[in-house]
């Protein structure tokens, strides 16, 4: 049950519920208030509203972003580009990455630039929730089927595509926002290209037990603010042509940014790790 009483302050509101529901098995220690006579939940841990039960961890949260101005991340993230350094990447063979820095954003550098190449994050990551802001060259670079071409790839694996996608072009399930080769997104969220464009994304990474898949990976897109995908399976690593197939890995991997050849430009980058309910 939800009590919208805002008006009031907290104590009425708790008086208030006591009054209805009566005293009888409400434990108020030190600690918030809750109940130890009520049923316990299905998993065996918690009874409902456990005054035992932690409370979760207080945060600030951030802001959301505008054209001129990137969100400001919540206090909890790991913040893996804000502006300044690439330290918290790599190239595939760990030495410094050469993007292009400059006014706060970050940029593909052309593709014979040494280290230029593909990055990835130093830490890795399982289950996450990421933010990233991103644009498309303004004017365009490149032919139809590289226009704007990065991507975000979970354990370096599995590609949220990013892409031009502005006035379309290329084929449903590679262009901005598409889980690459295996899901168009549900609708096309793109801004044109130049403008600042968000991705939040929550990634459920795929359980195995040896060999054998357990759960498939599942991600969440929001791409400016719209749900393109709402808990995908992913059919296996993304792939060029070819059909995903999972190949068992670790529970944590690192995040890659692609580099395509093409100058796409990012800005405010973080993650924050997901773990399970106490
Ligand atoms: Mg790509």
């Amino acid at each position: 049950m939800v009590l919208r009483m805002v008006q009031f302050p907290s104590c009425i509101l708790v008086a208030g519920v006591l009054l209805v529901f009566g005293f009888q098995g409400v434990e108020q220690k030190s600690g918030p208030i809750g109940y130890t006579d009520t049923p316990m939940l299905p998993d065996g841990k918690w009874h409902v509203h456990d005054s035992a039960r932690p409370q979760p961890i207080e945060i600030t949260p951030g802001t959301s972003c505008s054209q001129a101005m990137p969100d400001k991340p919540p206090s909890d993230a790991i913040v893996l580009f804000d502006g300044g350094s690439l330290a918290k990447w790599r190239t595939a063979d760990d030495h410094e990455p050469r993007w292009t820095i400059k006014d706060g954003f970050l940029q593909i550098p052309p593709e014979e630039t040494p280290d230029g190449g593909s990055m990835y994050t130093r830490e890795s990551f399982g289950d996450c929730q990421l933010h990233i802001e991103w644009a498309a060259p303004d004017p365009p670079v490149g032919d139809v089927m590289n226009r704007g071409n990065s991507g975000v790839f979970f354990f370096g694996l599995y590609e949220l595509q990013i892409f031009d996608s502005y006035r379309g072009g290329i084929y449903a399930d590679g262009q901005a926002a598409a889980i690459y080769g295996q899901y168009p997104p549900l609708v096309n969220a793109s801004r044109e290209p130049g403008q600042w464009q968000v991705f939040d994304v929550l990634f459920t990474a795929p359980r195995f037990d040896g060999e054998r898949l357990q759960a498939p990976a599942y991600m969440t897109v929001i791409h400016n603010g719209v749900v393109v995908h709402n808990h995908a399976a992913l059919l296996g690593p993304t792939a060029h042509r070819a059909s995903p197939q999972y190949k068992m890995h670790g529970a944590k991997g690192p995040l890659m940014l692609q580099a395509h050849g093409n100058p796409v430009r990012f800005r405010n980058i973080w993650v924050r790790p997901l773990k399970d309910y106490p």
